[in-house]
């Protein structure tokens, strides 16, 4: 069988990728401990992003708001004139910018900060590898996520063959958006799946994340009948998601497939705000508060295996 990139399916090499971030022992991502690791990049425009500095590839960079003291260091060294005062804090024209990094450097609070990074698959599996004793002894692994990581498919299917050859479980967190061949690809390179259905009616998905939800249904009817184990997740988005009539149709569409599996519920993350204002954008609803308990459990009660 041939890869994405025509080589055998045995044949490992390489390749370096974009990402942004990676969690050391994280412990929502996936079983055990686990290290996480965003892939930079989304071909979905979710409007409640909780991970804004994912969402598309390239260099970018960030003020963390509540880290900088206003010092103006960054305002003076920058050559192109991309960054100034507004409104008390520090802005960056994005246009102007070359990121040239000075103002990263001379930041004296490291609230300045690129947001991008290329990696290299070897590099990431050796990291792997120093925390295996972690993970090893509490059944956990690496965790892929995003912005959404079957958006970069080669690095993504080098990546995972590398940390199988280490003997690494290996997970992937996904909103399915790809062509299946992309899954067919990766799929014998990964012992579980964290997969999003978001919203179940069509219109409503395109509305909110900017495509079509009937390749990801049908991305998540060839995932099921590989027989690994896959949890469904779904962000509760007020309002959006988190209605009884969107939470009862993914609990039948998954029982059409399977009625064994889990639908796990993400409460809302109220602080994904901040983000957006770290990177000059305005959050969708800034009054948006996660569900307390009990609203929290009766939309789950919508989910539960009967
Ligand atoms: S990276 Fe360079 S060009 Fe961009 S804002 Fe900072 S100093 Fe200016
Ligand atoms: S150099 Fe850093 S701390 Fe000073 S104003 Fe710029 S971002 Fe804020």
């Amino acid at each position: 069988m041939r890869s994405l990139r025509g080589q055998s399916m045995e044949e490992t090499r390489e390749m370096k990728g974009e990402i942004f971030d990676i969690k050391h022992f994280a412990v929502h991502d996936g079983p055990g401990i686990r290290t996480t690791i965003f892939l930079k990049g989304c071909p979905l425009h979710c409007v409640w992003c909780h991970n804004p500095e994912g969402m598309k590839r390239g260099r970018d960079l960030w003020v963390k708001r509540e880290a900088c003291i206003h010092c103006g260091t960054c305002v003076h060294t920058c050559p192109k004139q991309a960054l100034s005062f507004r409104d008390g804090e520090v802005s960056v024209d994005r246009s102007l910018c070359d990121f040239c990094n000075l103002c990263v450097e001379k930041c004296p609070s490291r609230a300045m900060r690129r947001i991008d990074r290329m990696a290299d698959t070897k590099e990431l599996t050796e990291l792997l590898k120093r925390e295996q004793l972690f993970s090893d002894v509490t059944g956990g692994g690496v965790t892929i996520s995003g912005g959404e990581p079957l958006y970069q498919p080669e690095f993504l299917l080098e990546l995972l063959k590398s940390m199988k050859e280490a003997g690494i479980d290996t997970c992937i967190e996904t909103s399915m958006f790809a062509p299946q061949r992309v899954l067919e690809e990766i799929a014998p390179y990964l012992d579980r799946f964290l997969v999003d259905i978001k919203i179940l009616d069509e219109e409503t998905h395109k509305k909110y994340t900017g495509v079509s939800n009937r390749q990801i249904l049908s991305n998540f009817r060839y995932l099921a009948g590989l027989g690994k184990p896959i949890l469904v997740r779904v962000p509760l988005i007020p309002g959006i998601t988190a209605t009884e009539e969107n939470l009862r149709g993914i609990r039948s569409f998954v029982d059409s497939v399977d009625p064994k599996l889990q639908i796990e519920l993400l409460n809302f993350n109220s602080f994904a705000g901040t983000k957006y204002r770290f990177l000059d954008k305005t959050y969708f609803d800034e009054e948006l508060r996660a569900f307390p308990k009990e609203e929290f459990e009766r939309l789950c009660s919508y989910v539960e295996v009967r």
